[in-house]
């Protein structure tokens, strides 16, 4: 999957895409990641690549001549493409966009920086605006190194088992259970003894409930959501039950 990032700072972008799964990714051709600087791009003879908003205001605006000039330069004649602009009034990410995005050829992701960038450009070229929540950050770098690695995670192959993100919190549809690893013990606190047991089934169940009694604590909105198995139902009616008597 190709990933092309357009941005006046780019090298804010690198390093965090360039490490750990994604690194590793990108070097064995399961990722092609390329950043572009829209200020190689301008015309302009201070190679400025913003300016100051018509009808007043605070602060400075992205202009159309580098951003398109770059935008054409980098997807020429490709029509496979899907292009995002990261924006706090765009979309907020969820796990299933992402899901739908991993199965693009190709996305092109605008960074804005300073007040954003010009409409025009937006209209001409964007696809679809995605936010990652909901608060301003200064530029769409990080939120679009964010965008890159969640979604480059659900490509095939860039996990070491691409099965291994189904039990995950959000994507199973609730939120994970409690992981410990080794020591058993660690200054006087023990794993849970079922984890040692060497029980599969009691391992599961007790998965199950622990993960359903966090999503009860933090994410109720998810439960509701959440088709439920028989064994399932029960313990969250017990739950219920328990936390009505409190
Ligand atoms: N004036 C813009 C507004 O009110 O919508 C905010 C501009 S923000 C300071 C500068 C850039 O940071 C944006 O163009 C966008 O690319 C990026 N950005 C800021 N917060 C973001 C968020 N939550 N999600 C995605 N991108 C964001």
């Amino acid at each position: 999957m190709r990933f092309d990032i357009l941005s006046v700072f780019p090298d804010m972008v690198k390093p965090a895409l360039s490490e750990s799964m994604i690194g590793r990714a990108c070097k064995n051709g399961i990722l092609d990641i390329h950043l572009h600087n829209i200020r190689d791009y301008t015309k302009d003879k201070h190679r400025r690549t913003d300016d100051t908003p018509y009808g007043g205001g605070w602060g400075m605006v992205m202009t159309c001549q580098p951003i398109m000039d770059c935008y054409n330069a980098v997807v020429g004649n490709d029509k496979n493409v899907k292009t995002v602009y990261m924006s706090p009034g765009g979309k907020v990410l969820t796990q299933k966009m992402a899901m739908k995005l991993a199965k693009e050829k190709r996305i092109v992701i605008l960074c804005g920086h300073y007040e954003g960038v010009d409409q025009r450009v937006i209209d001409s070229i964007v696809d679809e605006e995605i936010s990652i929540g909901d608060y301003v950050l200064t530029g769409g770098e990080l939120p679009a190194a964010v965008l890159v690695d969640c979604v480059s995670r659900l490509v095939p192959g860039v996990l070491p088992d691409d099965e291994c993100h189904e039990d995950e919190s959000i994507e199973s549809g609730l939120l994970e259970y409690p992981q410990y690893t080794k020591p058993a013990e660690y200054e006087g606190m023990r794993v849970p003894d079922v984890l040692l047991s060497g029980h599969h089934a009691k391992i599961v169940e007790w998965r199950m409930q622990k993960s359903i009694e966090k999503t009860f604590k933090r994410r109720k909105d998810l439960l509701r959501k959440k088709k439920l198995g028989k064994k399932e139902t029960e313990f969250l009616n017990k739950l219920k039950e328990e936390s009505k008597k409190k």
